[in-house]
């Protein structure tokens, strides 16, 4: 076990505002966009007013492309798990805003290269990136530590809805033998799944271990080859989500959607002795598509509903202290409420300490949603 510390700067969160384009539907409307970004900083006023004027660490406006984003942003995450840092990547904002757009789960058919989100951009990168270690390890005079590597990539898929974790990978077979059976039976499959899932009141439990490592128990953990696999296998569990949902009456938007990459090396270092010395380096990466942030008055909820809407803020509000504890210095070595939710205990040891964070702000232009458009830039404000 390899543990390592991130410099001490501000830098182990960040925050970053991306603004969707309008709709077709607002455009016919003649929504007017209440939104500006100073030029050249990443800075944006809602409004006419000064006093509606928040700077982050990125700001992502509306001719900025999944290409852009991810670049800028996940990248060198991804770059900081080959060296055994966790990452979280959050995506945040009211329903509509463009959430699972940016993480790129939505799969709608027909999709452009240039429209895939981060999520399938992570997955190539990462598999790239094992592929190129492994070649450059496998050559004669290589400038790497270890001379022999072995690295395996394990991919989960929950969902958290009313502080409850369903498995989106149960019951979903592995992709190398049936891709085929997926392509066709999905639909149902996903359904069966789903319902299966919800009945068995999962035993799925969150434990820590002794090292303040969080593990999942009950939840599947998938090995996966390639990027394809992966991506089938995130696809089946989008779908199981969707339809799921859908056909029990629930709402996707008012779950949380965390999709998990464990990375482990298992290194043979190269030593002064003849025998080798086997050193295992492992990093998770979080995907979380967080439910939406509309306020409960807005929806008008009563009854069910509502008990979703304050499980929903209990997250919600769980997250935007603890990373608000975490960006602040001199709350340093403070108190951090992990545990005031499922979502902040599933994510403790992703989020502050040996692991960066990044959570994107999806907000709407268009100024019939300015009020949520505050919201969340003052939530992110408070993040940073
Ligand atoms: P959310 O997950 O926050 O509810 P979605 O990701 O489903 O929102 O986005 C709502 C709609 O807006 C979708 O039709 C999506 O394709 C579109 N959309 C969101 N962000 C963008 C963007 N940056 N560029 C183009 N279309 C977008
Ligand atoms: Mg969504």
């Amino acid at each position: 076990r390899i543990s390592k510390n991130i410099e001490d700067d501000s830098s182990s969160v960040k925050v970053g505002i991306r603004i969707r384009p309008q709709s077709i539907r607002e455009r016919i409307e003649l929504c007017k966009i209440c939104t500006s970004v100073t030029p050249g900083e990443p800075q944006v006023t809602l409004g006419h007013k000064d006093d509606k004027t928040f700077t982050y660490d990125y700001v992502f406006d509306i001719g900025q492309n999944q290409e852009n984003v991810f670049d800028k942003s996940v990248k060198a995450l991804i770059d900081g798990c080959f060296d055994g840092y966790n990452a979280t990547v959050l995506a945040y904002g009211q329903t509509g805003s463009g959430k699972t757009y940016t993480m790129g789960t939505s799969f709608d058919p027909g999709i452009q290269r240039e429209e895939v989100g981060i999520i399938p951009r992570a997955i190539e990168y990462m598999f790239e990136k094992v592929e190129s270690l492994k070649n450059e390890c496998s050559k004669e005079d290589n400038d790497l530590p270890f001379n022999n590597l072995e690295i395996q990539v394990l991919a989960q898929f929950m969902e958290l809805y009313n502080e409850e974790i369903i498995d989106l990978f149960a019951n979903v077979p592995s992709v190398s033998y049936s891709s085929n059976i997926i392509a066709t039976d999905g639909q149902i499959m996903a359904t069966e799944a789903y319902l299966l899932n919800k009945n068995i009141k999962s035993k799925i439990e969150i434990h820590e271990d002794q090292y303040g490592g969080i593990n999942v128990h009950g939840c599947s953990n998938r090995e996966v080859r390639s990027t394809q696999e992966t991506l089938e296998m995130l696809k089946t569990g989008a779908r199981i989500r969707t339809t799921g949902a859908t056909n029990m009456n629930l709402q996707s938007s008012r779950s949380h959607a965390i999709f998990t990459i464990h990375l482990k090396q298992y290194r043979f270092m190269k030593t002064e002795s003849a025998e080798n010395e086997l050193e295992t380096l492992n990093a998770k990466f979080h995907f979380v598509d967080l439910a939406g942030s509309e306020r409960l008055k807005r929806t008008g909820a009563t009854g069910h509903r509502a008990k979703e809407g304050i499980c929903i803020n209990r997250g919600l509000l769980a997250l935007g202290n603890v990373i608000s504890a975490l960006g602040d210095k001199e709350k340093r070595g403070c108190h951090v409420p992990y545990r005031d939710s499922k979502l902040t205990r599933l994510l403790q040891d992703s989020l502050g300490g040996n692991s960066r964070t990044l959570m994107i702000a999806c907000i709407s232009p268009s100024d019939r949603d300015f009020m949520e458009t505050l919201n969340t830039l003052r939530y992110a404000n408070r993040a940073r």
